[in-house]
Formats: structure tokens, sequence, C-alpha cells
């Protein structure tokens, strides 16, 4: 069974794990790394988004980033990046930002969070969607520097910079190997005091007592990937007892992390039908050729779903997201009703 990718690009979706800076586009890369004058080893970025190893990958990715270096040009990565994902049928977003590098580099928390506020801004208003930020900590900087972007953000935020008004929580990436999620208690503790969300990457490359860890020591709301929870029966029955969600990237797990040979071995259809909230998502879309209506092709295609479970799945990434009980009605109402008018009529040559 498929679902045509131009029916899932027509459902109203929301997206939970994408990281802004792995979704500039390749034109965008190149026009940036010659105003800024920054060397790219290759004369075509496109060139440059192919890698082997996740090693490779994050080399990639930090030389993307690299390009970034006024406050113009945060707000021209944010605002296509609105652009981009709403011709998706993207409508509600909460997109990471993980400015520690950018930071040690000499650029301000305060310029990085005015221009994407103010591309964002921009994208929202020319396509109708809404995106928020969550701001996440690098944890190869260590949870020193994680806890002082928390403070430093919850400064910000209580003086009324441009752009805090978009940030709804924080998370922390990078890499997880020799790194214990405790440490970040401390940075999580100063996260909840300021009335900040909390999610955090965990289980691409850490066990499943790990990805229990953020959730039950460092108190967060919920888990991006938590891949390794599936291989703990007990952990996987308490996350879905108690209905935190996962943001999950399947085709990013295959493609980036190698973590699968295939989307079909992904353990997110046998998570969800154990009762985890699982929302499906593109993580890093413009260095994966991805876009979110091909991710729910993708899925659909990979683990024979029909039209009506892609929109149930829709409908869970409401439930996952940060938005209030009135707006998750709204939205998922919208999608509902917009699902009705899209789906497709019964096979009349299709076995009863
Ligand atoms: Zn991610």
């Amino acid at each position: 069974m498929t679902v045509a990718v131009e029916l899932l690009r027509a459902l109203p979706k929301v997206e939970l794990h994408c990281h802004i800076e792995g979704t500039m586009r390749p034109e965008t890369v190149m026009d940036l790394a010659r105003r800024n004058h920054v060397p790219l080893p290759a004369n075509d970025v496109r060139d440059l988004y192919r890698y082997r190893s996740l090693d490779e990958f994050l080399s990639v990715f930090w030389l993307v980033q690299s390009v970034l270096v006024s406050r113009d040009d945060w707000a021209r990565l944010a605002y296509e990046s609105v652009v981009d994902a709403a011709a998706a049928g993207r409508v509600y977003a909460e997109v990471f930002v993980t400015p520690a590098r950018h930071l040690a580099a000499g650029q301000s928390l305060r310029g990085v969070l005015a221009g994407l506020g103010e591309g964002l801004a921009a994208g929202d208003a020319d396509t109708g969607c809404r995106t928020m930020l969550i701001v996440d900590m690098d944890r190869a900087y260590g949870p020193d520097a994680g806890r002082q972007l928390v403070e430093g953000l919850a400064q910000l935020r209580r003086a009324g910079a441009v752009g805090t008004e978009r940030v709804l929580g924080i998370g922390m990436d990078s890499t997880e190997i020799g790194v214990d999620p405790l440490g970040y208690v401390p940075a999580y503790r100063a996260a909840a005091a300021a009335g900040l969300r909390r999610t955090g990457h965990q289980g691409e490359n850490s066990p499943a007592t790990a990805v229990a860890a953020v959730v039950e020591q460092l108190g967060a709301e919920r888990v991006d990937h938590g891949l390794s929870l599936a291989h703990d029966a007990a952990l996987v029955q308490r996350f879905a007892d108690r209905r935190v969600p996962l943001t999950m990237c399947p085709t990013s797990n295959v493609v980036i992390a190698n973590a699968f040979p295939t989307v079909a071995e992904h353990p997110l259809p046998r998570l969800r039908a154990a009762g985890v909230l699982v929302t499906i998502n593109t993580d890093d879309p413009a260095l994966t050729n991805l876009d979110l209506a091909r991710e729910y092709a993708a899925c659909a295609q990979a683990w024979g779903w029909d039209f009506d479970q892609m929109v149930d799945l829709a409908v869970d990434g409401v439930s996952a997201s940060w938005l209030d009980e009135a707006d998750k009605r709204a939205l998922a109402e919208r999608i509902r009703t917009e699902a009705v008018r899209l789906r497709p009529a019964p096979d009349p040559l299709a076995g009863s």
C-alpha cells in the first residue's frame, strides 16, 4: 500500500523535532559562505550533503552552520525554513536551535534569537504557519555551558528581548557517548524554575536507562529520538502509561545515524502499538533531501500504513506539542476536518 505524497503534503501537520540549522537551502549555504568569506571544500554544497558516517555528517553540519554570522543571516535562515516547511504542509512547529558553537565564536544569544525571531515572524506571516523555538544545549560543550545557556536565556526572557517570545523551552542534543545525562540536572532545574518547557535528545547512542533518566531525573516532558527505549519492555510500558512523547525521525535514523538499514526496521510502529505517544519528524531535512510530506510518505510505504493511520499520527503530533489545551483541540479539529476532505475514495477494485 502507498499513500500519495501529494495527499500527505496537503494534510496539515505538526513538527516537533527539526533543527533549524539543518534546514538551510544549499543555495543559501553557498551565498552566505561567499558573503561571510567562509571557505567551502566543494563548489556545489550538494556535493557536501553526502556522507558515510555520523562523524562525517556532524562535520558537514558544522560547516553549514558556520556560514551564519550576522543577525540577518539567522533571519534569512528562519524565514526560508518556515516557507519550505509550509510547502510540505507543516502548520505548527517547535524547532531547535543549538547556539553553543556560535556563542563560542563570539556571537550573542540575544543576536541569534533576535534574527530567528524576526525571520520566523516574517515566515509565519507569509504562510499562516506558527513556528516556535526550543533552545538546545550542545552536550559537546559540557553541563556547565548548558546551565549558563539556560540562565542566559531566562535572563533575556525576563528582559523581554526580541525573539524570546518564540522560545517555549529547552533541550539538549549532539553527542551522547561518554555523557552522563545526570550532569544536566542543574540546567534542567534552572529551566523548570524559569518556567521553560523541557525535552532532550537521548537514546541514539545510549541505553534505555539513559532515556528514562531524561524524563525521571531531569524532568523532561518528552524525549527526542528515544530509540533505545524499545529494548526495555518495562520502560516502554512506563512511557506508554504516562504518555511521555517520543519525537522520532525514521529517515534520519537510517541516513544519519545508520541505526537501521531501512525505515521498515524502525521501532516506531512497535512503540506505537505498545501505547507510546510517538511523532514523525524530519530532524535535518536539507541535509537529507527530505521534507515532512516525504517523511510521512516514506513511513506510510515502509510500514504499510493507510491515509487514516497517517492522519492519526498527525493528530498525535498535536497531543505531543506544547500548545495549550484550547489550541490543541482547535488544531486537531483542523487536521481531522481537512482529512475528511482529502480522504481518498475506496478503491472499487480492492478485494474485501
Ligand atoms: Zn535531532
